[in-house]
């Protein structure tokens, strides 16, 4: 099959017609690769609304997770984290799960071309059709390439990526203040953003925990490590009319506000 000649030959399709009005429309027109030139831009698979794809970078501390979970809720979209796709993969007993178990245990980096597949069966699924808010992924430059090239696989493209940007002594007290629940995963703040009953989550009353990783050496270190490997994606979002730089240290409401108002720009 061609690769942006057109559409099929047989008869055209609603998803033939969506990726015409979307390739016209003014607005929807960004600028894009000329290999990816007949792929949707930014419109859902199920309906005439532009997607919402949106892939949030900061480093540890800079409120990814935080604000994941808002749009997610404002947009009627998943907010989908690697991490916690990895931790779901190493539950279920496959052979696949057996060794991301394995490589998480050992406190190892799970290779990208695992992470990727589990992604794009993520991005795959019927709740995603209309959008997700990605989160956590992708930390590197090559990361970064790997989606994209998963991405034309599974015929989506992001619409905005949002770069959270955070004074680092602000991420380290965010980080050294953090609590995460053992059961879910959701973070409270200690200082800023406490559970009703201290050590207790609100939501499943799992056991709160503060990670080794959070201790302010620790947490220095991979945000300094995480803002270097941020330069390098800034260089590749920002030449593609696509990348939005956030001051993380506002409200998380006018946090949010800052990236819905882009995200309608690009809508039109
Ligand atoms: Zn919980």
């Amino acid at each position: 099959m061609g690769r942006g000649t057109g559409c099929p030959r047989s008869v055209v399709g609603l998803g033939a017609l969506l990726v015409m009005w979307a390739v016209g429309g003014t607005a929807m027109a960004a600028p894009l690769p000329a290999d990816r030139a007949m792929v949707p831009f930014a419109v859902s698979e199920t309906g005439l609304r532009p997607a919402a794809r949106i892939v949030l970078l900061g480093p540890p501390g800079a409120g990814k997770a935080t604000q994941a979970a808002r749009l997610a809720k404002s947009n009627g979209v998943p907010a989908i984290s690697t991490g916690q796709l990895l931790r779901d993969a190493a539950a279920v007993v496959t052979m696949q799960g057996t060794e991301i178990k394995a490589i998480l245990e050992r406190g190892d980096v799970v290779p990208d071309d695992i992470v990727i597949a589990l992604l794009k069966a993520r991005l795959k699924q019927p709740d995603a059709a209309d959008g997700w808010i990605l989160h956590g992924f992708p930390r590197t430059l090559l990361q970064a390439l790997a989606l994209d090239h998963m991405l034309v696989q599974v015929k989506q493209a992001v619409s905005l990526v949002v770069s959270l940007q955070v004074p680092e002594k602000v991420m380290v007290e965010r980080l050294v203040h953090r609590q995460v629940c053992r059961t879910c995963s959701r973070t409270y703040n200690t200082e800023t953003n406490p559970p009703a009953k201290p050590g207790i989550c609100d939501d499943d009353r799992g056991e709160l925990i503060h990670r080794d990783e959070d201790d302010e050496k620790n947490a220095t270190q991979r945000i300094e490590d995480q803002l270097r490997l941020n330069e390098e994606m800034k260089a590749y979002y920002g030449s593609r009319d696509m990348y939005l730089g956030v001051d993380g240290a506002q409200s998380i409401d006018s946090i949010q506000r800052a990236i819905e108002s882009a995200l309608q720009q690009r809508r039109g």
